[in-house]
């Protein structure tokens, strides 16, 4: 199987460094807020890297920080007269709900910058005592120039950076590259005694520390959204290696920009998105589903319409599901013809050929196309005289692959057993020759997207 990894530029041959285990750091939100889309599209796409490893028989040890301190949070929580912790704790309960409903799994471990402050006092202590950080009025910053290799995720060299580097408040720092590990408390934010003084964390060195502390010195994994490429996980990279004296990550995996009708998501331009503004108006499975008919490193556009074509792409998806379970209640339990036989396995062939697309750095376009040819095979193929084992044995294979890509088709509007009693009472209004009755019970099925066929066994219906 090939990633294509950041750090080299290229689709690289992926073995991780234990046997069956992959070490994954996945850097998460900053809980002032939220969820915006942009953020769900990292979190969904990373979710599928990792189920698909799951699938191919790894052990997956996966960690996603919350980073529970910094500005953002700090001018949030005074502008809404609370605390950080309680504005924090609020979000990260409305991070899960987003997470739960878009079929996103809890990471194995889910650290907060607060909950490891010791852990982060100690890795800034090494970075000083090995001579790559200074401390400067109480402040600490990681001095640039020492980190030889300063730039190689993000392909620039020290001197570019420094140029490109915005004037910051302090200007005393030795280089504009140079960035904070410890920041020294103003009046009014919360703290934490270290050896410079009350302070708190900056925000690239909560997730060095935390990587190290529950995945090791080197990971398998890094990932995250494009725009923390620089300086975020360049700054990782620099404090990580210095500190550890190992390779810090091996693959390093980004995703590409999400775009509003073509434009970046801004709250400026009024065409910034929520999860939540999306789940209100769509199932959340739609919303994932879409986030999927990309490649993940591609730039994906976000629109109206080509929600409402996801839409309508996942119901062709989630009604094949619908038609195999309802076929199945009443399948003929019979041994397979050799015509049969032989179809059945045309749907390994389809199995090998989603895995052969996910192999080549998670192409879940192409590995949803092939269920898309799996839908247009059952819709001409199987039906009421299809033998219950071959619709099983299909059945559970579409289930499996769906699953990978973390689609379990759970919203219907119509349960079968609303359906049944429907047709129950269209059954007895028939009886009574009530025909307006009748036709009234089956139109509202069609609106509902379920056709009714009278056959000579009785009504059968399908979701179309
Ligand atoms: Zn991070």
């Amino acid at each position: 199987m090939k990633i294509y990894n950041t750090l080299t530029r290229k689709k690289e041959e992926f073995v991780p460094l234990n046997d069956n285990i992959v070490n994954m750091y996945v850097c998460g939100p900053t809980v002032y807020n939220f969820i915006h889309i942009g953020n769900a599209r990292a979190f969904i796409v990373f979710d599928t890297v990792r189920r698909y490893l799951e699938y191919k028989g790894y052990k997956v040890n996966y960690v996603q920080n919350f980073t529970d301190i910094d500005d953002k949070l700090i001018k949030r929580s005074h502008e809404e007269n609370t605390t950080v912790k309680e504005l924090a704790d609020r979000y990260i309960e409305e991070y899960f709900k987003d997470a739960d409903s878009l079929g996103i799994k809890r990471a194995t471990v889910h650290p907060r910058a607060t909950e490891n402050i010791d852990d982060i006092i100690n890795f800034v202590k090494k970075l000083i005592d090995k001579g790559f950080a200074y401390v400067l009025n109480g402040d600490v910053y990681y001095d640039t120039t020492k980190f030889k290799e300063y730039g190689k995720l993000s392909h620039k060299n020290i001197d570019e950076l420094k140029a490109g580097a915005r004037i910051e408040v302090n200007e005393d720092k030795k280089n504009p590259t140079d960035f904070v590990l410890w920041k020294a408390a103003k009046e009014g934010e919360p703290y934490w005694d270290s050896p410079w003084g009350k302070g708190r964390p900056g925000w690239h060195i909560e997730c060095s520390t935390m990587s190290t502390k529950y995945l090791g010195k080197t990971l398998d994994i890094h990932a995250g959204g494009p725009d923390l490429i620089f300086p975020h996980h360049e700054n990782e990279i620099a404090q990580s290696e210095a500190a550890n004296d190992a390779e810090f990550a091996r693959f390093w995996m980004h995703i590409g920009y999400l775009n509003i009708n073509n434009e970046k998501m801004s709250k400026s331009k009024n065409n910034f998105f929520t999860v939540r503004d999306i789940t209100s108006q769509y199932d959340p499975e739609v919303l994932r589903f879409f986030m999927l008919t990309s490649h993940y490193r591609n730039p994906i556009n976000f629109s109206h319409d080509l929600l409402e074509q996801s839409k309508s792409g996942f119901l062709r998806l989630s009604n094949t599901v619908d038609n195999l379970r309802h076929l199945l209640d009443d399948a003929l339990d019979r041994e397979l013809s050799d015509e049969e036989k032989a179809y059945k396995e045309k749907y390994d062939e389809y199995k090998r050929r989603f895995e052969e697309a996910m192999d080549d750095d998670f192409n879940t376009a192409d590995a949803i196309s092939v269920l898309f040819e799996m839908v247009r095979d059952i819709n001409t193929n199987i039906d009421g005289n299809s033998p219950k084992e071959l619709i099983e044995y299909i059945l559970d294979i579409f289930l499996k692959l769906s699953s990978v890509l973390g689609i379990s088709y759970k919203k219907r509007d119509l349960l079968d057993d609303e359906i049944k009693k429907l047709i129950e009472k269209r059954e007895e209004a028939r009886k009574a020759k009530n025909w307006a009755e009748a036709d009234k019970i089956r139109d509202e099925l069609k609106k509902q997207g379920i056709a009714l066929e009278d056959t000579p066994s009785g009504v059968r219906w399908k979701r179309i």
